[in-house]
């Protein structure tokens, strides 16, 4: 029986990235019975509604979505559709890849996976301003909010992945030497989890400023790297810098009770509608989602192609030094199945 998977273009240069994702995985077998729903700007224009409710109960029923980048509406609706999506369905692991393959880049050999609390610490929203005197805004403040719990599940997922996908070294990140209760928490957290996993993986700390430094000079000594929702945003960024850019980075949010997969990047308004995105990203996350409905096989097909199609570096876009289009470098993918 094929699997249902709950499909949001997305805005900007979403539904062309999403269309060839499509394309390419219909081109490879995968066995997938798309559920359309639409969210961000298309949604709004269409229903009124960022986020309509057939979507949510869509992905309440199939558990799993392919979602291209949304744009949130300035001024109305939910501070961020991507963030309440988050929330809505308790996606707290945000793991995201960041592999070398494009020859000639200043790295090679960089093999980072990602693992970024996905719910709390600072982008829980609790943020105002404080009036001093006459001065409405003479200060500000945002809260960060660590959990015991949140902070035990994210290392423990960080943990389980390593173990699950032949890793040998987890990094906790951290800033607990000047944050010493949030950031605190999540140290002592990730240490206490560490400990359950002793003799089977190597684990080490990094302050995230020195984390940062070493990432841009020795990226390749890094393997899964585990960081509070700022942080692992900030990193994640870096680590897509590393190996070629945003368009070559997927992501998935994870939940207990469903996943999320998507691009790294947002809808990139400056190239959209002129068929130059690079669709690499979404396809990768297309990727992570066929592992994660267990059609793993067909995921590692499709990123052996992608793979080739990128080191080969005739058909890549614009955003990598080449000159296909979307459309060029996808049929040059399939080709390659
Ligand atoms: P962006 O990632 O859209 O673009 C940054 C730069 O990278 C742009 O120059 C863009 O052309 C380029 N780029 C990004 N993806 C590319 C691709 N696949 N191929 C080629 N070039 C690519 O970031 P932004 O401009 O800061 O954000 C634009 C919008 O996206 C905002 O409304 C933001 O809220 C939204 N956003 C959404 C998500 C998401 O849905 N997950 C993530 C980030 C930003």
């Amino acid at each position: 029986m094929s699997t249902r998977v709950t499909l949001i273009p997305g805005d900007g240069i979403g539904p062309s990235i999403t269309e060839a994702t499509v394309r390419l995985l219909d081109a490879a077998g995968a066995d997938i019975e798309w559920d359309h729903q639409l969210a961000g700007t298309a949604a709004v224009e269409a229903v009124n509604d960022p986020i309509p409710e057939a979507t949510i109960d869509s992905i309440r029923r199939t558990k799993v979505a392919l979602k291209g980048p949304l744009e949130t509406p300035v001024g109305k609706g939910f501070r961020s559709i991507n963030v309440a999506l988050r929330k809505a369905f308790d996606l707290y692991a945000n793991v995201r890849p960041a592999k070398s393959v494009l020859p000639g880049l200043r790295f090679d050999g960089v093999d980072i996976v990602l693992v970024r609390e996905n719910t709390e610490g600072l982008y829980i929203g609790v943020e105002n301003y404080i009036k001093i005197g006459n001065d409405e805004h003479a200060a500000a403040q945002s809260v960060a909010v660590v959990t015991r719990f949140g902070a035990e599940r994210i290392h423990r997922y960080a943990f389980e992945y390593a173990i699950a996908h032949g890793r040998k070294r987890v990094t906790l990140v951290h800033k607990a030497n000047i944050l010493k209760y949030s950031q605190g928490l999540f140290l002592e957290m990730g240490r206490l989890i560490a400990k359950e996993y002793e003799g089977r993986m190597e684990v080490e700390e990094r302050i995230v400023d020195a984390c940062a430094m070493e990432l841009v000079m020795r990226p390749e000594r890094y393997d899964v790297i585990v960081a509070t929702n700022l942080f692992g945003d900030i990193l994640s960024d870096l680590t897509s810098g590393l190996v070629g850019g945003l368009g070559l980075t997927p992501g998935a949010n994870i939940g207990d009770d469903a996943a999320i997969f998507e691009a790294v990047h947002g809808t990139a308004p400056d190239i959209a509608g002129k068929g130059i995105a690079n669709p690499t990203a979404v396809m990768l996350a297309a990727c992570q989602m066929l592992d994660h409905v267990g059609q793993g096989t067909r995921a590692q097909q499709i990123k052996n192609a992608v793979e080739a199609v990128l080191r080969d570096k005739k058909t890549i876009t614009g955003d990598l030094g080449g000159s296909a289009t979307t459309e060029q470098y996808t049929d040059a993918v399939i080709a390659r199945l």
